[in-house]
């Protein structure tokens, strides 16, 4: 059965791949053909993709609840918090590498030099967050007043709302956003079913809303993160007591893993038909090549660094092993992560895929839900690159202090940024603000970076995959020990 199981999942693996791959010609025929193809159609080519996408996005919320409960709760609190400490030490790591590597990169290529006479540009953003307040925003979130709200949405977005987006607030009467006080506007968060105005000390839900135009979906995942971290280690020191959640919750998880490998079984088509749309709602690359071909193949080749230079070497040396052979185990995960261009949705696969290489499952659910939070080192590598590549296009001179700063936000924009598609885009203002550098700039870099994102999503979730099994070998001794001491009946420490 083991074997059938085994050659089931090879098999999966290679269609998926082959869902990419197809989906990516079928997007560029159709595009080629003299069809015109409108919003609608698009919507109805992605429909497939969709389901496939929201399936996987509401197994996130138990799966990491449970998850992460579960996997501390089973843990003596001392291995719990030597096993955080190495997942957060690996995380940061990781993170500056990859941010120092995107600047000496974009030093070196200098991809913005010699274009400064062709910007242009129009667009209307207005910056109203602060980075300071991005930041607070980020501690913020990790500390949920309400934990059913935090599993719908947390999003600032730092885009000003569409000129035509609209709410219906209690009573009942349509408002346009465009007409609420600047200070309630700037202050507000939306989501698809909820839109609430914040500031740090009062919360105004404002419900029924309708936005015409851009709107992002999240949640607050690192409050989730917390909040779990915090039950599990409660539940672990309640001994007896905490069994009953203890038990409730790790059957919770592995229900959540075998509608996971479910759900697996739709990603080739899935896939497939998301990049097939993407495809064809985007502009021709060959368009916009010109003027960011260089940009794109800097983020291009750091990311490929990164993943395979960097990431290599800090694992042989602490696994004494290349990570070779396991990236390409995890095939189907990262085809996945390409497909959705999101870490969170990826989240149950990764752990599947961990689960089936035979990590310690305690590890994994602590290390790769924070990792998909808060561990994107493509995303910080891109938002290095970015920042500087549009200071270079407006000839702006940088200081080594200005390195600094952008080397300390980019982590921090990188940190902030949720699993979602292109979320990396939002938190890069944020960059750009401390090189003195407009908003609206990051509509410079728009064209390419739908597909950037994919990329960086498929890296950010290589080295949150490759960093369990990193933590897993270190702490395999303490977990092994403790295994031999819960089995003989003694007590958690
Ligand atoms: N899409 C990325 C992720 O989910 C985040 C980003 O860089 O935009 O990992």
């Amino acid at each position: 059965k083991e074997r059938r199981s085994v050659l089931g999942e090879n098999l999966l693996t290679i269609v998926t791949i082959i869902g990419v791959v197809g989906g990516t010609i079928f997007g560029l025929i159709l595009k080629k053909s003299d069809q015109k193809w409108t919003q609608r159609d698009i919507m109805y080519i992605q429909y497939p993709g969709d389901l496939f996408l929201r399936m996987l996005k509401c197994l996130i919320v138990p799966l990491l609840v449970s998850s992460i409960t579960s996997a501390i709760g089973a843990l003596d609190l001392s291995l719990s918090k030597r096993i955080a400490l190495r997942s957060i030490i690996y995380y940061f790591t990781t993170t500056i590498c990859a941010v120092i590597l995107g600047i000496l990169l974009v030093t070196v290529f200098k991809p913005g030099k010699g274009y400064q006479t062709e910007v242009q540009n129009d667009a209307k953003v207005t910056r109203d967050v602060l980075t300071a307040d991005t930041l607070l925003d980020l501690v913020r979130n990790l500390f949920p007043p309400n934990i059913i709200q935090a599993t719908m949405f947390q999003y600032r977005t730092q885009l000003e709302p569409p000129e035509n987006a609209t709410a219906r607030v209690g009573n009942g009467t349509e408002i346009k956003i465009s007409d609420l006080s600047p200070d309630v506007r700037n202050h507000f968060t939306i989501s698809k079913y909820n839109l609430t105005y914040f500031n740090s000390t009062e919360v105004v839900p404002l419900t029924e809303f309708k936005i015409k135009g851009e709107w992002r979906e999240g949640m607050n995942v690192l409050g989730l993160v917390m909040f779990s971290v915090v039950l599990g280690a409660t539940i672990g020191k309640m001994r007896e007591r905490g069994k009953p959640i203890q038990d409730f919750l790790v059957s919770l998880s592995e229900a959540m893993m075998i509608i996971t490998r479910w759900v697996i079984w739709l990603s080739p088509i899935g896939v497939f038909f998301l990049i097939t749309a993407k495809i064809l709602e985007m502009d021709s690359l060959a368009d916009v090549i010109g003027k960011l071909g260089k940009y794109f193949i800097t983020v291009m080749f750091g990311l490929f660094v990164h993943g395979f230079g960097t990431i290599a070497v800090i694992f042989y040396i602490t696994v004494r092993k290349l990570p070779y052979g396991f990236v390409f185990k995890m095939s189907q995960v990262l085809a996945t992560a390409f497909g959705t261009g999101s870490s969170s949705a990826t989240m149950p696969i990764t752990i599947n895929c961990l689960d089936n290489m035979g990590i310690d499952p305690r590890v994994t659910r602590f290390v790769v839900p924070v990792g998909a939070t808060i561990n994107m080192d493509g995303t910080a590598l891109y938002e290095a690159v970015a920042a500087l590549f549009i200071a270079q296009l407006r000839n702006i001179q940088l200081t080594f202090g200005h390195i600094v700063a952008v080397s300390v936000t980019a982590t921090a924009a990188s940190i902030g940024a949720a699993g979602i598609p292109q979320a990396g885009l939002i938190t890069m203002v944020m960059v750009l603000d401390t090189v003195g550098l407009p908003a609206e700039d990051v509509t410079i870099i728009i064209a390419v970076d739908w597909l950037l994102d994919r990329f960086r999503t498929t890296i950010n979730v290589m080295c949150d995959a490759l960093g369990t099994i990193l933590v897993d070998h270190l702490s395999k001794g303490e977990l092994s020990a403790t295994n031999a001491r819960l089995e003989s009946g003694e007590p958690h420490e």
